[in-house]
This record gives structure tokens, C-alpha cells and sequence, in this order.
């Protein structure tokens, strides 16, 4: 077997996640990062206990702890009147009923703990300003072209370079991702600015028609992650992510109730998201190539679940290369079996929620509650939410 290492496109969650559980398993990895700098967007993540599982078998628990918000409940609000549901209970029931904690963490905060782990274990093996243009592969090695000319050699590579992968264009073939019709508003607020006593500490869903607001507390409350998601046809800017301003989100968000447009009044800087997807893959591997994350099943972002993926993919590719580490079509094979399934069921999922907090039903104060306690029930809830939390890809079958 080749003494190449494991080659990982993209220093994102997904990729820095990939690279510290193949190096936990003794695997040499090199990151190759287009980004200059390593810098996470500001803004926030939700981890649920199927991510925060692996993210504790990582290691990380102690430093997540210092930087992370673990919220007792979610709830669900009505855009107009303001009205309040349990959509679940956390803290410590996620401890006792699905085994790991949810947290609220700043993405720059857990982008820094990740790449701060593998430093430890793996010192200089990440790479910056290093743009992956183009993957060549024959029967011994993988051989990483980037922009400036360089080129590395591995003896596997895996794509964990987000919704526009270049390793997926150049395995698969280009086909863009596509615009899904909604755009998100994002925006931190430091706490000093929130109205006082009005807006509660748990996460918080404000669901109507054609749009809904999420909010929730990060770095022990300092700051507000407000999140306001938009469907809209008139998509016009090319660029991925953009700066918008707050009269423009406040139109967006006309008529709603005063604690959300108080919260949009109180945004520094609001940056306008689209929202891409691209379409299922039956396949992720090539040969010695395979892909993880956005880079392979990007999905809208209403089940919170598109960076716990990332994580999970991560820590089952590496289980799967550690199991067969001689073979690697094998590896690959097991690990498309045990992911490819369950991905798909989130991107289904998270679309089928977008009809879910956008329903027409919501417009009217008294129809929206009768709509709501239906499909926010016990019941339903659990269904739609258990076999995301429950599963454990620590030790699922590979
Ligand atoms: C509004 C919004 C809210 C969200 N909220 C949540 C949430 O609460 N919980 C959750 O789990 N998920 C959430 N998500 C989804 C989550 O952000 C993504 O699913 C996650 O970031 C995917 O991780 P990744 O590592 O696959 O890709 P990315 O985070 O996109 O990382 C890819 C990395 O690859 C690098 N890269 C790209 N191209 C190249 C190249 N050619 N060469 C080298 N490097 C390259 C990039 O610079 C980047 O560092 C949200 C998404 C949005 C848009």
C-alpha cells in the first residue's frame, strides 16, 4: 500500500471533522484549503446529538463546553400574533434521551476547535490558499492539481469542498447547483442590543406564509443568531453570499410581529444567503476519489442537520477506511451503504419542512393554530426528529 496520505479537499467543517478522525486512527492526512485564511462566516450552527456524539468522540467536548450554549428547549412562534409552542425539550433531556447534548455554537468558534485539534495531533498538515481545480487518478494514486500551478499526491482523496466542489465537477462532471427559491437573511446581534426581556433564550422557529425567522443565543448568550428565510423568484445577484441592509430585510419581514422586527432593527450587518441544492446522488465514489458533506448531498438548511451530516459522513469514512484500509473500493462501498440513505432522507426531509413553516394555513391567527398543534404534536415531532438524533455513527453498521 502506498505511503501517500489521505488527501482532504476543503477545511470546512466537514473536511477539518474527516481529517481529525482519520488522524485519531493514526491515518496520515494532509488539508487543502482555497481560503487564505482559516475564517468561518458569523454565524451560528445548531448540532444535535447525533453531531455532538462524534464531535465528543473527537475529543472536543471540553472546548465546545467553553463556547457553546446549551439551550433547554426549542419553540415555535406565529409570525403575527406572536403565540408560542414547544416545539421540544433539550438540555439535559437530549442528554437523557439521545445520549449527547444540542448546542448553539458560533461556526468561527467551532471551525477554530476543530482546526486546533488537528494542528495538535497533525501539526502544518493543513494547507491554505490551495484551490483544488482538478483531481487525476490512476491504480496507484491521486494526484490534487491546484490553481498556482502545484499539485499534491495522495493515496486517496476525499471532496469535502462544499456545495461548489470542484473534486465533485471534476469526477462527476460540472452541473451547477440550483437556486431552491428561498433566500436566507443572516445577522448576529450582541446581546446589549436586544429589546430587553423580550426575546426568550431558547431557540426560537416563527413560522408564515412563504417565510420564517429562526433565533437563537451563542457565546453564553453574548450574541443573537438570527436567521430570516425567504422564498423568492427574483433572485438576481450572482454572487453566494451578499450584503443586504436592514430596511430591505424589514420589507421582507412587513407585518410581522414587533420582537422579530425589533431583532432585524438591531443587526449590524445583514448578509443575504441563496439557498442551493443540487440533486441526489446515487454514487459519491470514483476510484480512489469519493466526496462528503455539501460537496455530495446539499440540502436546504430547515431540519438543521447539513453540518451534523458533514460530521457524520466524516466520522463514518474515517471508520470505513480505517476497516479496510488496504481496500479501498471496499471502504468506499461500505460507506456509501451506511450514508447515502440516510442523506437523502435529510435532503427530502428538510425540503418537505420548507412547505411545513411557509403553509398558506399560518396566514390567519386562528387557522394557524389549529394547523400548528396538529402538525407540531408530540407525535409528530418525534417522528420527524428521533431518527435524526438517535442515530450513532460511532458505532452504526459499516
Ligand atoms: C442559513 C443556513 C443555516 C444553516 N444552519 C445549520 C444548522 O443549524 N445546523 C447544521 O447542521 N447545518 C446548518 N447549515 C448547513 C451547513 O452550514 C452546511 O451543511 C455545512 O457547512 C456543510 O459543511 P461542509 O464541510 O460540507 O462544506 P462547507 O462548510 O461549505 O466547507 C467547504 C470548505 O471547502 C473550501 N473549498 C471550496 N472549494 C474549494 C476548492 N476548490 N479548493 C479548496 N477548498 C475549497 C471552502 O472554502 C470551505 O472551507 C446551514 C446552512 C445555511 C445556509
Amino acid at each position: 500500500m502506498s505511503r501517500d496520505p489521505v488527501i482532504v479537499v476543503g477545511a470546512g467543517i466537514g473536511g477539518l471533522s474527516c481529517a481529525l478522525a482519520l488522524r485519531q486512527r493514526g491515518i496520515d492526512v494532509e488539508v487543502y484549503e482555497q481560503a487564505p485564511k482559516l475564517r468561518e462566516i458569523g454565524a451560528g450552527v445548531q448540532l444535535s446529538a447525533n453531531g455532538t456524539r462524534v464531535l465528543r468522540a473527537l475529543g472536543l467536548e471540553p472546548a465546545l463546553d467553553a463556547w457553546a450554549v446549551r439551550p433547554h428547549a426549542k419553540e415555535i412562534r406565529h409570525w403575527k400574533s406572536g403565540r408560542t409552542w414547544k416545539l421540544f425539550d433539550l438540555g439535559i433531556v437530549s442528554e437523557q434521551r439521545y445520549g449527547a447534548p444540542y448546542i448553539f455554537i458560533h461556526r468561527a468558534d467551532l471551525h477554530r476547535i476543530l482546526a486546533d485539534a488537528l494542528q495538535v495531533h497533525a501539526p502544518d498538515s493543513i494547507h491554505l490558499n490551495a484551490r483544488c481545480v482538478g483531481v487525476e487518478q490512476d491504480a496507484d494514486a491521486v494526484t490534487l492539481r491546484l490553481e498556482d500551478g502545484r499539485s499534491a499526491r495522495g493515496r486517496l482523496l476525499i471532496g469535502a469542498d462544499g456545495v461548489h466542489s470542484a473534486v465533485r465537477a471534476s469526477v462527476f462532471g460540472a452541473g451547477r447547483p440550483e437556486f431552491t427559491g428561498c433566500m436566507a437573511w443572516r445577522g448576529v446581534i450582541p446581546r446589549d442590543r436586544l429589546p430587553q426581556g423580550r426575546i426568550p433564550q431558547a431557540g426560537t422557529n416563527w413560522i408564515g406564509p412563504g417565510r420564517h425567522v429562526v433565533h437563537y443565543p451563542l457565546r453564553r448568550g453574548e450574541v443573537l443568531n438570527f436567521v430570516g428565510v425567504v422564498e423568492r423568484s427574483d433572485w438576481l445577484i450572482e454572487s453566494w453570499t451578499a450584503q443586504g441592509t436592514r430596511g430591505e430585510c424589514l420589507a421582507d419581514f412587513a407585518g410581522w410581529h414587533p420582537d422579530v422586527r425589533a431583532l432585524i432593527e438591531a443587526i449590524d450587518l445583514p448578509y443575504k444567503w441563496a439557498l442551493m441544492a443540487r440533486s441526489a446522488m446515487t454514487r459519491w465514489s470514483e476510484g480512489r476519489v469519493t466526496l462528503l458533506g455539501d460537496a455530495c448531498h446539499a440540502a436546504l438548511p430547515f431540519l438543521a442537520q447539513g453540518a451534523v451530516m458533514a460530521i457524520e459522513d466524516a466520522y463514518v469514512l474515517a471508520r470505513c477506511l480505517a476497516a479496510c484500509e488496504e481496500d479501498v473500493a471496499t471502504a468506499f462501498a461500505r460507506y456509501e451503504a451506511a450514508r447515502i440513505g440516510r442523506t437523502t432522507r435529510v435532503v427530502d426531509g428538510s425540503a418537505a419542512n420548507a412547505k411545513r413553516f411557509h403553509n398558506p394555513r399560518l396566514a390567519d391567527d386562528h387557522g394557524a393554530g389549529d394547523y400548528i398543534t396538529t402538525e407540531w404534536s408530540e407525535a409528530k415531532v418525534e417522528q420527524r426528529y428521533d431518527w435524526l438524533f438517535t442515530y450513532d455513527a460511532l458505532n452504526v453498521a459499516i
